[in-house]
């Protein structure tokens, strides 16, 4: 087992000449999966080679004013045209995931692959041996500026298109929370100054992605609020528990429920929350914490998950009720570390 990825710096001088290269990142993407998948894409066609992005699954309709998003392939409409693009892949870059199996369906495509995998990720513990060259650094703040950051140190900054400013923006500003995570590091703030003097215009980009949606989707939210949440105090804990049939009754769709996790933490004392969706197929739970409870740790203890220290997911085959009772187990197994909140 190949412990050490070898470092993206020794890539470049393969990428002089005209590849055929596959983009791809996690299933259901978020706005950096996504910006940072078609942010690279846009660079890469500018410097001559052939790319194809493809997603393992479908995406929220908020991110199809990314330019670029048109041209995606989602994995599970189009499996065959998909699959034979991985095949005749000379390079495929894994943006925002690092095991395998965040791809879902398309895991045993990208593992037979006979193309070089490409590694650019910030989560924890990644799956090393399945990448010939990468880098995985868990103290940045989002993939869109580790590809930034790769498109700058590959010396060809000048292909920093306002296509590319604009994808990879929409990465960088929804994962630092619109710049508010502690991840936000002075790093971030020159990259988006860089962006800035480039031309990006950022409240179109803010505009896109926060106010675009459908009516039904705030009377969810409004819904779910009032009838969805517990709060726990004495964990410093908030529950939402959200039935299929919500989801039919208002209609919501993929990345309808995105954000929606963060709304009880601005309870006073809360440093805890989780949602779990009944998604049908699987139940899937979203965690958030503030300070020193890590999530990431927890969603892999207690649901086949992970993710980041203050933001992490997970998934059960349960039915809601068993797996909601399993929370609350698990809550009150972390009642010592989640009752001595210290600001
Ligand atoms: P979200 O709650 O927004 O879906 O995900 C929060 C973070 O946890 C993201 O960085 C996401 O990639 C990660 N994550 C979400 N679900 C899972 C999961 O089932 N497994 C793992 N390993 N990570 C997840
Ligand atoms: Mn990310």
């Amino acid at each position: 087992m190949r412990r050490f990825m070898k470092p993206l710096i020794e890539l470049y001088p393969l990428l002089n000449n005209p590849q055929k290269l596959v983009v791809t990142m996690h299933q259901k993407p978020d706005a950096d999966a996504m910006g940072s998948a078609l942010g690279l894409y846009h660079f890469l066609l500018q410097l001559g080679h052939e790319v194809v992005v493809i997603s393992p699954t479908n995406w929220a309709g908020f991110l199809n004013w990314m330019p670029g998003a048109d041209k995606m392939i989602d994995f599970e409409k189009d499996t065959e045209k998909a699959t034979a693009q991985v095949e005749l892949a000379q390079f495929i870059f894994c943006l925002d995931f690092n095991t395998l199996s965040r791809t879902k369906r398309m895991e045993e495509c990208l593992n037979t692959a006979k193309g070089i995998r490409v590694l650019i990720d910030h989560h924890q513990e990644p799956q090393t041996e399945k990448f010939a060259y990468g880098k995985s650094d868990t103290g940045k703040s989002s993939t869109a500026e580790m590809v930034f950051d790769f498109m700058i140190e590959s010396g060809k900054e000048e292909y920093i298109s306002q296509e590319v400013s604009q994808c990879l923006y929409a990465g960088v500003m929804t994962d630092t929370g619109s710049f508010r995570f502690p991840s936000t590091t002075a790093s971030v703030h020159r990259m988006v100054a860089y962006l800035k003097e480039k031309g990006l215009d950022h409240s179109r980009i803010h505009e896109a992605l926060f106010d675009n949606f459908s009516e039904s989707r705030l009377r969810f939210i409004g819904h779910v609020l009032l009838n969805r949440m517990e709060v726990f105090f004495e964990y410093n804990t908030a529950l939402i528990t959200v039935p299929q049939s919500d989801l039919l009754k208002y209609e919501i769709k993929t990345g309808d429920t995105e954000g929606l996790v963060n709304y009880p933490l601005s309870i006073e004392g809360i440093r805890l929350v989780a949602i779990v969706i009944d998604r049908g197929e699987e139940r899937k739970w979203s965690f958030r914490s503030k300070g020193n409870f890590d999530v990431n740790v927890f969603a892999r203890k207690y649901f086949n998950g992970g993710g980041h220290k203050n933001a992490a997911g997970g998934g059960s085959k349960d039915n809601l009720e068993s797996t909601v009772q399993h929370f609350k187990v698990a809550m009150r197994e972390n009642k010592e570390q989640l009752s001595t909140y210290q600001f």
